[in-house]
């Protein structure tokens, strides 16, 4: 009983918000048009990132969304700096933001993109051969074709796992160029596994302008990863947050919701991290957002909320990517990049970026499937084996019921 009533009052915070929201929007209104905007303007709140002097709202467009009519809406609502990368739906994601910010002034919006080259998923290391300085300029190119614009805000090495990655002199040469040429104005590095030493290397690097980084409620090493972008933001770099949501659900059945709020308002209320990109795919999810900005306390609810799954025992679909379960398997199988496109599938229902992530590990999976009884000790609790079980049935879905 007690449990139950403590789930209704969850329920009842995020329905009471929504319902403050969709009131206001289909009240009947004598305003004119530009009233109306007026009236339905979010509050905003700006951070600079760092020395780079751009300034934007704390919350930024994620690149989860299918739906360009989510991002217009965004928008409008003031949020300017969209996150993009050259892997995401194969390319297709950037051509979406390009269609979105066509016509609209240049110096109106913020374009961060991404460029993944091979890497050793295990040691973090690029593929020498394959990571080149000339691979890596003519995908950043083939970027600014799809979004159709001359330069981009920030440039990032993609997904990087290892501090000595940081400063691959392939990329760094590429990085240099590219912002000498005026094609970036800034240059830095996204990182979503062993983050405070990516976070630490950037910073000595001194090379870097900005890290984007994963942090959120969930994180295990949640304390050394506040560590690290408190030593960045020092250090002048721009600190922006993603997996702010740890997943968006508790549960694989989308039945028990994150208070998407809270969650974010946890990672916005360390002033060290400058903007966050909250990976919302929907209208309801983008308001959950923009509530954040409201008001940045928690309110007891939302405090409750975000316990509540650490009460009850809740995994969620978080992986930490901590990596620990790699050397615990038998097999030593890609685990950590399996579990992030579990997430990807159960939490986002972006099946196509689950496909693309796991595609290359699907033979692994097979390894898996034919092993006895599981060895590995996962840092969250998850059942590794179930969830690869799962997330392996991609590999029969048709990459055209995905696009
Ligand atoms: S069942 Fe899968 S995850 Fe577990 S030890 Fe075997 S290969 Fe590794
Ligand atoms: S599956 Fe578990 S142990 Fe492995 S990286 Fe994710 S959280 Fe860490």
């Amino acid at each position: 009983m007690k449990k139950n009533e403590k789930k209704q009052g969850r329920r009842d915070f995020i329905k009471i918000g929504l319902a403050g929201i969709a009131g206001a929007a289909v009240a009947p209104s004598l305003l004119s048009a530009d009233e109306e905007k007026k009236k339905n303007k979010k509050k905003l709140v700006n951070r600079t990132l760092g020395k780079t002097g751009l300034k934007c709202p704390i919350v930024s467009i994620g690149a989860q969304a299918k739906d360009p009519a989510v991002y217009r809406a965004a928008m409008d609502m003031g949020l300017t700096h969209f996150d993009t990368a050259n892997s995401y739906d194969n390319g297709n994601h950037e051509v979406m933001v390009g269609e979105v910010i066509k016509g609209r002034p240049r110096d109106s919006y913020i374009i961060t993109t991404k460029v993944h080259l091979p890497m050793d998923q295990r040691t973090g290391q690029f593929i020498p051969g394959a990571a080149t300085t000339e691979a890596f300029i003519s995908a950043f190119e083939t970027s600014l074709g799809r979004l159709g614009i001359e330069y981009v805000d920030i440039l990032h090495m993609h997904a990087l796992s290892a501090g000595a990655a940081v400063t691959y002199e392939p990329i760094v040469l590429a990085l240099e160029k590219m912002k000498k040429e005026g094609k970036t104005r800034f240059v830095g590095v996204s990182v979503h596994t062993n983050e405070p030493e990516v976070i630490d290397a950037a910073v000595d690097s001194k090379f870097h302008d900005v890290v984007l980084t994963a942090y959120n409620f969930k994180q295990p090493h949640m304390k050394e990863v506040r560590k690290s972008i408190a030593r960045a933001a020092k250090a002048g770099l721009g600190v922006v947050a993603m997996k702010t949501q740890a997943g968006v659900y508790w549960d694989r059945e989308r039945q028990k919701k994150i208070n998407m709020t809270a969650a974010l308002k946890w990672v916005l209320r360390d002033e060290n991290v400058h903007t966050s990109i909250p990976g919302f795919t929907s209208m309801e999810q983008l308001e959950e957002d923009m509530a954040a900005m409201e008001n940045l306390n928690f309110s007891d609810q939302e405090k409750k909320d975000l316990e509540l799954g650490m009460l009850d025992g809740m995994q969620g679909l978080y992986c930490a990517q901590c990596r620990r379960c790699v050397d615990t398997c038998r097999h030593h199988i890609e685990i950590p990049t399996m579990m992030r496109s579990f997430m990807y599938a159960y939490g986002y229902r972006n099946l196509a970026k689950a496909k693309d992530t796991i595609r290359p590990l699907l033979a692994e999976t097979g390894k898996c499937r034919e092993c006895g009884s599981c060895t590995v000790d996962c840092a969250m609790g998850f059942d590794v084996k179930e969830k690869i079980a799962d997330i392996a049935r991609i590999e029969n879905v048709p990459d055209d019921f995905l696009a």
